[in-house]
């Protein structure tokens, strides 16, 4: 059971919403207020904007509404980092500050309500709740499709993830100081919070349309975030590359086999038996040295993120021991 009534802190990072931010401090503020006087979440709880290196007027916005409003905190980031590192910012920011944290885009297209349900889900002890979208029919066709594919894809590319849910989600303070202790810098949250472990939920909402401007996701950074979900979890793309070698070195023994009979049957022509055995084999050998190289590569990539061997939960003793 975590305490009641928590600190909480809502993280919100903004590129370019000035569209969006006056409309999202005003839902915001009501709605953290509503929890207030209801006694879920402490006083003191606060909604904290990172300025991702915005060019539009959002951190003039950001500043108005921190000195109008108590319950506003401001983090501006000196260039364009990317939503996930904005995120990161904001989180260690807020780390020491807060009992529990929410991140959220700033367009509201993730319900806010739904932060009730991960709240009651944090009382009773989880320490994780992801928001899941469970429809999506406020995006587009072409969202929706890309967006499904891309965690179907992931999950065949071996990075676990939780199907439908973005970077909605709570964390308790000792989930989030657990996270911040991965050092790596390519973030892909929604691959790293599940490694955690601890006591998880999911709260179920719908995912609405954005509240005003236009998408900071274009098809060129959804490819390269996928890439980098790809690339920052998995050796499965150079297990393939191995694998494929395989099969070219097998093709080579059949290949060899045709050749040969061609060869010996006196249809081929001078040279081409010669020709062919080599291309299917070096081929073969060639793509199986490099997923060899690949496999070192893969390890190398996975020991420089240093990531914590083990987190733990609970430590238990009748007696502690004093240390
Ligand atoms: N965002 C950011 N930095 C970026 C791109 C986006 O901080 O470089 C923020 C953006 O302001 C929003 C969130 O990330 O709060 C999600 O972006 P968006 O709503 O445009 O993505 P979509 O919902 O279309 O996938
Ligand atoms: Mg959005």
């Amino acid at each position: 059971m975590n305490n009641k009534p928590a600190r909480l802190y809502v993280v919100v990072p903004c590129y370019n919403e000035e569209a969006v931010l006056p409309e999202t401090a005003k839902r915001l503020d009501a709605f953290l207020n509503g929890l207030i006087s209801e006694g879920e979440i402490a006083p003191d709880s606060r909604v904290m904007w990172v300025d991702d290196g915005s060019r539009d007027r959002t951190w003039e916005l950001i500043d108005a509404l921190c000195d109008e409003n108590e319950r506003f905190e401001g983090l501006k980031l000196a260039h364009n980092a990317g939503h996930q590192n904005a995120l990161w910012a904001g989180m260690t920011e807020a780390a020491d500050k807060c009992d529990a944290l929410v991140s959220i885009d700033a367009d509201l297209q993730d319900d806010i309500n739904a932060m009730r349900g991960f709240l009651k889900e944090y009382y009773a002890g989880a320490d994780i709740v992801y928001g899941v979208r469970s429809k999506r029919e406020k995006d587009t066709f072409f969202k929706r499709f890309t967006a499904e594919a891309f965690y179907k894809g992931m999950a065949k590319m071996g990075v676990e993830t939780v199907f439908n849910h973005a970077d909605y989600r709570l964390l308790s303070r000792r989930a989030l100081n657990e996270l911040l202790k991965y050092t790596e810098v390519n973030l892909f949250l929604r691959g790293m919070v599940p490694t955690l472990g601890f006591k998880t939920a999911k709260v179920y909402y719908e995912r609405g349309e954005r509240l005003a401007g236009e998408s900071k996701y274009p098809l060129r950074k959804m490819l390269a975030f996928a890439m980098q979900g790809v690339t920052s979890f998995s050796i499965k793309p150079i297990r393939m590359v191995t694998a494929v070698g395989f099969v070219f070195a097998a093709a080579a023994i059949l290949a060899a086999l045709y050749t040969l009979i061609s060869h010996i049957a006196g249809h081929a022509v001078a040279g081409w038996t010669s020709t062919m055995l080599s291309i299917w084999l070096i081929g073969g050998v060639q793509l199986m040295a490099l997923g060899m190289i690949g496999e070192y590569v893969g390890k190398i990539y996975m020991e420089v993120k240093r990531r914590p061997r083990f987190i733990v939960e609970t430590y238990k003793a009748k007696t502690p021991s004093n240390d």
